[in-house]
């Protein structure tokens, strides 16, 4: 059975003692659900949210990573520094980095080189403008966002990648794919990686859906049977609400 996931991405929010105080809230939540449970911190706060939750069963991830393993890229972090740190997992191509840090399909398919390299998991992010589901061009930008940073890949790496699709117009916006759209979606992104790849891979890898998840909406979507799990961004910010939506499955 593939694993479910729930992942928080706390982006560029909550310096050092509130990091600390949502850690504090999540550990008097109950999970009753069998999700792997990740959360996200900024750069800054990943040592200190690493250190106070190794013992738990909440994995600190990475939002970000440059390709290099090091160098003059100033203000970059790479693969084996966050391994060094006990960092084993790596958010890539969130829309955010997508559109406000140019980056591109081909500079993702070296970030998700390194990151397999260092033998980190990745979480792999894309999803289309809303412009392009309004002309009933999603599904050729999902695959095309797809093949171009993963394709290069052997069949073994994607025991390591998970995908998060993120239709770019229901991110931080409110507005959700309604759990239909968020199936059909899943189940091309699988019937693509089974082209490729063949049904086993496509059948093992997790999809999440990002989006606007919310506590209220969260049981409808993971109801369906393409879709493994969320990635989630305002609601990962109270403890409560994480915690609702890792419990809706
Ligand atoms: C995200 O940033 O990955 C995300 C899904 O955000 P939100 O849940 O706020 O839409």
């Amino acid at each position: 059975m593939r694993k479910h996931i729930v992942a928080g991405n706390w982006k560029m929010n909550n310096d050092l003692p509130q990091t600390e105080l949502l850690i504090t809230e999540l550990l008097k939540q109950n999970k009753t659900s069998d999700a792997e449970v990740m959360v996200a911190p900024t750069f800054t706060n990943l040592w200190q949210a690493f250190e106070s939750l190794r013992q738990e069963s909440i994995e600190v991830i990475a939002q970000n990573m440059h390709f290099a393993e090091n160098g003059a890229y100033t203000g970059e972090i790479s693969a084996s520094m966050l391994k060094s740190i006990g960092i084993e997992t790596v958010i890539l191509g969130h829309s955010e980095r997508r559109a406000y840090f140019n980056e591109t399909d081909e500079s993702l398919a070296k970030k998700v080189d390194a990151a397999l390299a260092n033998d980190m998991r990745i979480i792999f992010c894309f999803g289309e403008e809303l412009a392009d589901r309004k002309s009933g061009n999603h599904e050729a930008i999902v695959e095309s966002q797809i093949k171009n940073a993963l394709f290069h890949l052997e069949a073994d790496a994607f025991k390591n990648i998970v995908l998060a699709y993120e239709p770019v117009w229901a991110i931080g916006t409110g507005e959700t794919a309604s759990p239909e759209q968020a199936q059909d979606m899943h189940a091309f992104i699988r019937k693509t990686l089974a082209v490729k790849y063949g049904n086993d891979v496509a059948e093992s890898v997790s999809i999440l859906y990002g989006g606007s998840v919310k506590p209220n909406n969260a049981k409808e979507i993971f109801g369906k049977p393409d879709v493994d799990g969320g990635l989630i961004g305002g609601a990962a910010l109270k403890a409560e609400d994480f915690y609702a939506i890792v419990n809706a499955f």
